[in-house]
């Protein structure tokens, strides 16, 4: 078949991507067209996101996509992280500029909402557990401060759907992305109205849900004159960026866990029932909607963000140091000399972060690390052991074990991890793509479009086209002994 071009757009944490992958459906390859930076900006009552500045840069992008692809650009897809919104008029009109979730808008909201309804109840009715930035949370604020945008919205867009529907006019609530927002019933995949109900939202903002992969029009003409080609249609992705991570980790039914490797490290499966007990609460996991059908049961772990903390430290110090030569420090440094709960909550806000290990490692009576190696080892080391805890918890909460753990993302470029994860975990770790989210993007796109059956096809694709490396379990005894102290150590 003659080569297809599929764009990616990814909205991250600071910067955005158009992405083009150009594929003869035998194998695909991903080509940069343009990055951008994707700052929150820090207005007096909260963080926001800078929409329209992000707009002119996903229409730059694709102008240079026509300009190198031309006709052969079949579709666009954009992802970005999960729970953020738009509130619009009945004309279509954005009423106010977006909020990015780290804002302080949700101070007091957990206990209100849960005041409205226990949290025992919206996790069986939403399958989410409180986290601070939930959309539930956020619209409750706005709902407490009387906010003009809420009082005259006729629908709400997360942040995906709102720039498709600045693209092409067509607006339509993507639904791994709303599976994100607590107000959500994993069970049926359409809003809670119970939920809804009980937190006194108004239910005709929650417009229609439409399914990863739905095609949602062509691009508007003004687009289509801003970027010089006309007819493309724009497609509903997997929206939510770990949703497109995992539809572009090579996973199958009987090895589906993965493990979405980047700032934030995500380990989960991929199965077709929510799981919804008291023990899934407890341990603070999620049920969030996937491709065809399928429920991500998921544990967000602190991750590789500690890593680039500590870079962002020495940075600011006046050092260079790259993250491979930051894992190569590491690597050289001995082993378990201490560790740290890498969920602390003192670890999950910005600030010096070799020093909160320093800290760490002597308020909890260990040796305090006195050099670069030893901070980025026991920060590796504990993120692995870690890593171990909700592998156990999952195997518990879903009555069976893995074969291997499927990584992607980023982070799994950082070797050491993997290796120490293969240990810690005492399975296999088959890691990538690195850019997995960008894979499972426009594989939606493929699928939805009908250029690929299903996501089988998707992922066999993927998999014939990345390397692949596979860590293999090693020491295991010294690490079930590390294991023991960790569990000690943050008072498991
Ligand atoms: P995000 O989740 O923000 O999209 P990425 O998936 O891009 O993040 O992953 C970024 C992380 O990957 C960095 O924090 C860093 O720790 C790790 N990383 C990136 N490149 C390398 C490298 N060459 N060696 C080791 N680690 C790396």
């Amino acid at each position: 078949m003659t080569e297809k071009v599929f764009i990616a757009v990814d909205l991250g944490a600071g910067s955005g991507r158009v992405l083009a992958a150009r594929t003869d459906f035998s194998t695909v390859t991903l080509e940069d067209v343009h990055r951008f930076d994707n700052p929150g900006t820090e207005l007096p009552d909260g963080s926001y996101w800078n929409l329209i500045g992000l707009y002119r840069e996903i229409l730059e992008g694709l102008r240079l996509a026509v300009q190198r692809y031309g006709e052969k650009i079949v579709s666009i897809g954009i992802d970005t992280w999960a729970v953020d919104f738009g509130l619009l008029d009945h004309r279509g009109s954005l009423l106010g500029m977006p909020h990015q979730y780290r804002d302080s808008r949700f101070e007091g909201m957990a206990d209100l909402m849960h005041a409205l309804m226990p949290e025992a109840e919206i996790f069986e009715k939403t399958g989410l557990k409180t986290n601070f930035y939930n959309t539930s949370l956020q619209l409750l604020a706005e709902a407490q401060r009387k906010s003009p945008g809420l009082l005259h919205a006729e629908n709400l867009l997360f942040i995906p759907d709102l720039l498709a529907f600045w693209l092409t006019g067509e607006p339509a609530i993507e639904r791994t992305i709303a599976s994100t927002s607590q107000l959500l019933d994993p069970h049926t995949g359409d809003w809670s109205d119970e939920v809804i109900q009980a937190l006194g939202l108004p239910r005709k903002i929650f417009g229609k849900i439409v399914p990863p992969g739905t095609v949602l029009g062509p691009i508007r003409k003004e687009v289509a004159d801003a970027i010089g080609m006309d007819g493309i249609p724009v497609i509903a992705t997997a929206s939510h960026d770990t949703a497109a991570a995992v539809a572009g980790i090579p996973i199958s039914d009987s090895d589906n866990l993965w493990l979405s490797s980047g700032t934030w490290s995500i380990m989960g499966i991929e199965t077709s029932t929510p799981v919804t007990t008291a023990e899934a609460l407890s341990h603070g996991f999620c049920n969030e909607l996937g491709v065809q059908d399928s429920v991500r049961f998921l544990k967000n772990i602190a991750g590789l963000w500690l890593l680039q903390e500590c870079r962002r430290q020495w940075v600011l110090d006046g050092e260079t140091i790259s993250f491979a030569e930051m894992a190569e420090l590491a690597r050289a440094a001995k082993p378990f000399s201490a560790f740290i709960d890498p969920d602390d909550p003192v670890f999950a806000t910005p600030g010096n972060m070799p020093e909160k290990i320093r800290v760490w490692c002597e308020q909890s009576g260990q040796s305090v690390p006195a050099d670069k190696g030893t901070i980025l080892r026991i920060a590796t080391d504990s993120l692995a052991l870690k890593y171990r805890v909700v592998y156990e918890r999952i195997c518990a909460l879903t009555g069976r074990s893995y074969p291997r753990l499927n990584a992607g993302g980023g982070g799994i470029q950082n070797e050491l991890l993997c290796q120490a994860t293969a240990d810690a975990l005492g399975i296999e770790v088959i890691a990538g793509p690195v850019e997995a989210t960008s894979c499972g993007n426009v594989v939606t796109q493929m699928v939805g479009g009908g250029y690929l059956k299903d996501f089988t096809a998707g992922r066999d694709l993927v998999r014939r086209s990345f390397d692949f490396k596979v860590f293999k379990p090693q020491d295991t005894d010294d690490w079930d002994a590390a294991y023991a102290n960790f569990r000690q150590t943050i008072g498991l």
